[in-house]
Parts: structure tokens; sequence; C-alpha cells
């Protein structure tokens, strides 16, 4: 099978292509190959000039997995897993963008391929039921199917602070990082954002800097990540275990493979809880969140007491009491937002040459063409790094153009909110699909985004097999999964309003919940009821309706 060849007219042709896909990232690849697998010439658009998605983008110094590397891989092919070693057990960005190379060019998925292609446009044809899609640099398919694995934190999110774009200075978003090595050596450097990716950057160039100034809104519950060498011992184990290994992660609640836990915090008396405390503080990556207590969510004096393990740990650590008073969370309990796993960054405090700016006591006025000025006065820096994050969820989505029946948009019919069905499909949209995207569950993501992936295409196998080429999800379907989403919301396991889950980090932005609050499970149950019956969650047509003469 050879890489179609887009056509230059689409007025009178058919699809150049049975399902094309947005985005090179893990999601994207993997849609790419299962859909080849069944026998459907596919075509993939990917913006940047790589493969990787986030593992692309994000490539600024210390960004590393907090998923387990061999649980975050493929499991589709078992000779793919012993082929592949990774190194550590929570592999940093080069080696991740390494083994997603390895992928596209050990399965020849390149050729299917076209990089550098931002797509600008998607719009709905109902008289032939397919999508034409254009690019910034010129590209036009008319596909079947298009699905959009555009990812959830892909577009990155930079505040609109006063004078931010007069710096001088170099500046740089975590989630844009440029493809060429940045110079932080003798740098006055400051860090804007203290989650995930601010917390990374910070000990991995404390060395080099001259001076690195923290500026923090909202302190955030760090705890080791525990990261360590694979030993050709492990390696050894991880090989013979591949299928246990795969049964598991692909049947966990959470996507990982770690152990719950049995008990809940009261089972035990106080000592045993902090001997047990000491035990997460000590294990690997999510374990403190996935093998802690089981009711660290859902009890607010059990998720009190591990808090005050933590800020206790922060204390000990960090040797300025004030500093560390600071960077003790005061406004949030733990699983609230979502917590970074981190190596080193309270102990950067430690260093003469790094400072936290508290954000509440003293806000960003404005950036000034050589620094930084708060409430309290200006520092001068030479390079500005934006750790703020993302548009969550429907970022991408809302970007590109889309239009679905009667030319609506995507934007349109979701500015309320995103509104699906199973996080794959939304009504109006036929033959559009967008695994990873809104609604979808949360854990470790390859893996809840690949039983989406491994949904769209039996989907699309089944209407292929019955002579079936529009599929559209049901009102009732569409309305039914939305509700779910939002009246989970509150629940004490999903993340809190004041997290970017609910879109409150974006201004304007409507508060909804955008992940699946019903989980993992609810997305299997769902799933087989829509195969068992028939998948009459769906429309499913041989064309579209003849258009209306009257
Ligand atoms: P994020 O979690 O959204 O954090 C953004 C940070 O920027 C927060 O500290 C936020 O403060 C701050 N911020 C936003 N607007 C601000 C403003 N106007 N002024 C000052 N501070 C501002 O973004 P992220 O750290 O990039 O992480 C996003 C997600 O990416 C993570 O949750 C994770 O899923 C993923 N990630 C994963 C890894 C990994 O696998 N190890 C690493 C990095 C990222 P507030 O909290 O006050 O809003």
């Amino acid at each position: 099978m050879t890489s179609p060849e887009p056509s230059p007219d689409h007025s009178a042709s058919g699809p150049d292509v049975d399902v094309l896909v947005i985005g090179a990232g893990i999601t994207g690849i993997y849609q790419l190959y299962l859909a080849r697998e069944a026998g459907f010439s596919v075509q993939l658009l990917e913006a940047g000039d790589g493969v990787g998605g986030t593992w692309y983008w994000n490539r600024y110094p210390g960004a590393r997995f907090d998923s387990e590397s061999y649980t975050y891989g493929y499991l589709f092919s078992q000779e793919l897993f012993e082929e592949w070693e990774w190194k550590e057990h929570f592999a940093p960005q080069p080696e991740t963008e390494r083994y997603l190379n390895h992928v596209a060019d050990r399965f020849d998925l390149r050729r299917h391929m076209r990089f550098g292609a931002k797509v600008t446009a998607a719009v709905y044809d109902e008289h032939s039921g397919t999508w034409d899609v254009v690019a910034d640099d010129g590209t036009k398919f008319r596909a079947r199917y298009l699905i959009a694995a555009t990812g959830v934190l892909s577009v990155p999110y930079t505040p609109d602070v006063p004078g931010r774009d007069e710096f001088g200075g170099e500046s740089f978003h975590t989630g844009a990082w440029p493809q060429r090595p940045v110079e932080f050596a003798g740098k006055r450097v400051a860090v804007i954002g203290t989650s995930s990716s601010g917390v990374q950057i910070v000990p991995a160039i404390v060395d080099e800097v001259a001076s690195l100034t923290v500026y923090q809104r909202t302190a955030n519950w760090c705890t080791p990540l525990n990261n360590a060498p694979i030993t050709a011992e492990e390696q050894a184990q991880l090989r013979a275990g591949f299928e246990q290994l795969r049964e598991t992660l692909n049947t966990s609640v959470h996507g990982f493979h770690h152990p719950a836990h049995d008990r809940a915090a009261f089972d035990d008396p106080e000592d045993e809880r902090w001997r047990f405390y000491e035990t997460m503080w000590n294990s690997p990556g999510f374990r403190k969140l996935t093998s802690n207590y089981t009711d660290l969510l859902a009890n607010p004096k059990a998720n009190a007491e591990w808090c005050e393990f933590i800020a206790k740990r922060i204390r000990r650590i960090v040797k300025d009491p004030a500093t560390a008073e600071r960077l003790i969370p005061s406004d949030h309990r733990f699983g609230e937002k979502r917590p970074p796993f981190v190596a080193g960054y309270y102990e950067a405090y430690n260093r003469r040459n790094v400072s936290l700016v508290d954000l509440r006591e003293s806000p960003i006025v404005r950036v000034t063409p050589t620094g930084i000025e708060t409430t309290d006065g200006t520092r001068e820096f030479d390079v500005i790094v934006w750790a703020t994050g993302f548009d969550f969820g429907t970022g991408a989505l809302a970007r590109m153009g889309i239009r679905g029946r009667g030319g609506l948009s995507l934007m349109e019919y979701w500015a309320d909110g995103p509104r699906t069905f199973l996080g794959v499909q939304t009504q109006g949209f036929p033959n559009l699909f967008f695994p990873g995207g809104p609604h979808a569950a949360a854990g470790n993501n390859p893996r809840y985004n690949g039983d989406q992936v491994d949904f769209i295409t039996d989907v699309l196998a089944y209407a292929l097999d019955n002579g079936f080429a529009v599929i559209e999800v049901t009102e009732r379907a569409e309305e039914r999964w939305t509700n779910m989403v939002n009246r989970g919301a509150a629940s004490p396991y999903s993340f809190g309003e004041s997290s970017y889950f609910f879109g409150t980090n974006i201004p304007g932005k409507p508060v909804r919940y955008l992940l699946n609050s019903g989980g993992r499970p609810k997305l299997f149950s769902v799933i087989a009821d829509v195969v068992a019956n028939g998948y009459d969650s769906f429309t499913l047509r041989p064309t579209e309706p003849a258009p209306d003469t009257d």
C-alpha cells in the first residue's frame, strides 16, 4: 500500500483516503497503525516536523515521564516491547521521542505521514459524507473518516500579562520548546508556573543558571518521582512478564500496573499510618495516588493527614522556613489538582541563586523590556520560561476550523462545553472522531486513548463490513454520556474545579468537566453495550441522504 496523493480538484472526486489522522503523537501513531492494519487507506497530517506530539513539543530541560516507561509505551506488538529497552523507569523526553521515531520506522508508518502540515480547516461535505481538510502548507485531502488525535495538552497557554511581548530577552513556553538548544549558562532566568512542567525544569537548569526566580501562584503537592535505571534483571523480568503486564494495563482502572491498597487510612493506628506514608513517599511516581489508602480522595481527614506528612517533608528539605511555608499548598487537597512527581525540586530552593516569588503576596504587574515587575518591585532577566499550562481538552479541536452538518462550527456547538459520546464523537459531525480528546478517562494516557482508538477502529470495520459509509452518534447517546460526565464532576474522585480539567485556567472558557468522570470502567461498560446492541448508539448509513431539492 502506498501513501495516497491528494487530488487537486475535489469537486467531482471521491475521497483521497479512507482515514485521515491528524497528529503524530502517541495516539495518532497508534490510530494510523491500526487503521492501516484494518485495511483502510490512511494518511496522517502533523503540524510539527517530526513524530512525538507532546513528546515533540515539550522538549524543555527536565521533561520526562511520570508514568513508568514500559506502561506508557505501546502494547500492540510483543516484538516491539521486547526489542525496545527503556533505560529508566521514567524516561526523559529525548528517549521517548527516539522510541516514537523507532515505532514509526519499525512499522513503516512514516510514508503515510506529512509533517509541517497544520490543519486549518476541516469541512464536512453532506453530499458525499466526506471531510475536506486543508493544512497551512497548502495540503488538501478529502477523507471518508477524519480522526483528530490532536491531544489534550497541545495548545500552550501564555497569560496575557501586560508588556509580555515587549520583553527584550528570550522567552519560551514549555509546551512549544524550540528544537535548538536553549542556552541557560550564566543567565538570569525566571520560571512562571509551578505545576508539573515548571517543577521539572527548575532542578534541570539550576546548576547552569546565574540566578533562578520562580514565580508561584499556587503551590502544588510535589512528591518524589523516585526514578532509577532499569537493571538487566528487571529488563528480563519485563520481557518474561509481558502477557501479564499487558493484561493488567489493559484492564486496570487507571492504566497503571500499581497494586491497589486494601486498607482505609483509619483502619491503621497512627504509627502504622505514618510508616505507610513513608513507604508512599519512597514509592515510584503515581503510586502515591493509586496505591495509597483507599479513602485518600473520599475522606478529607485521611487526605489532610497525608498532606501533613508531605508538608513536614517540605519543611525538612527546604532550609529557609519562610520559603518552605510558601511552598506548602494551603488551598487544595492532594489529588484535587493533578499532582507533580519530581526529583530535586524542593532541594533547589536551598541554592543561593534560587528564589521564590509568591504571586499571592505580590502579583505580577507587567513584563518590562528587561524583566518582571510585581507589586513588590522589578527583577531583571535574560530568559523567561512560561510554564503556564495549556488550553486543555478542547483547545486543539476548537482551533482547526471544524465545520460539520449545515456548516455548524464545532466551536459553536461546544460553546457551553464539549458534548461527546465516549469522548470520541459528537453529533452533527458525522465521520469525525477524536480519540484522546475531551471526556476521556484520567490515568495513564496511552492506555485509555488506546481503548478509544481500538473502539473507533472497530466501528469503522463494522461499518465497512456492513456497507455503511456514514457514522454519526445519536443525540440520545451523546446526551447520556455528557450528562454522566457532568453529574460525576462533583465526585471526590474527580479533580477539583480549580484544576485545568474544568477549563478554569483559561479566561472565558466555560467551566465544564473535561474528563470522563466515570473513568475507564464506564468507558469499558458502555463500549461493551454498544457492541452487544449492534452499534445502536450510532446512526449508520450507506450514504448521506440525497439533498432536499424542494
Ligand atoms: P498546569 O498544570 O496547567 O500548570 C500551569 C502553572 O502555571 C500553574 O502553576 C499555574 O498556577 C501557573 N499559571 C497559569 N497562569 C498563570 C498566571 N497568569 N500567572 C502566574 N502563574 C500562572 O501546566 P503544566 O505544568 O504544563 O502541566 C500540564 C499537564 O501536563 C500536567 O498536569 C500533566 O498532565 C502534563 N505534564 C506531564 C508531565 C510528566 O509526565 N511528567 C510533565 C509536565 C506536564 P495556578 O495553579 O495558580 O493556576
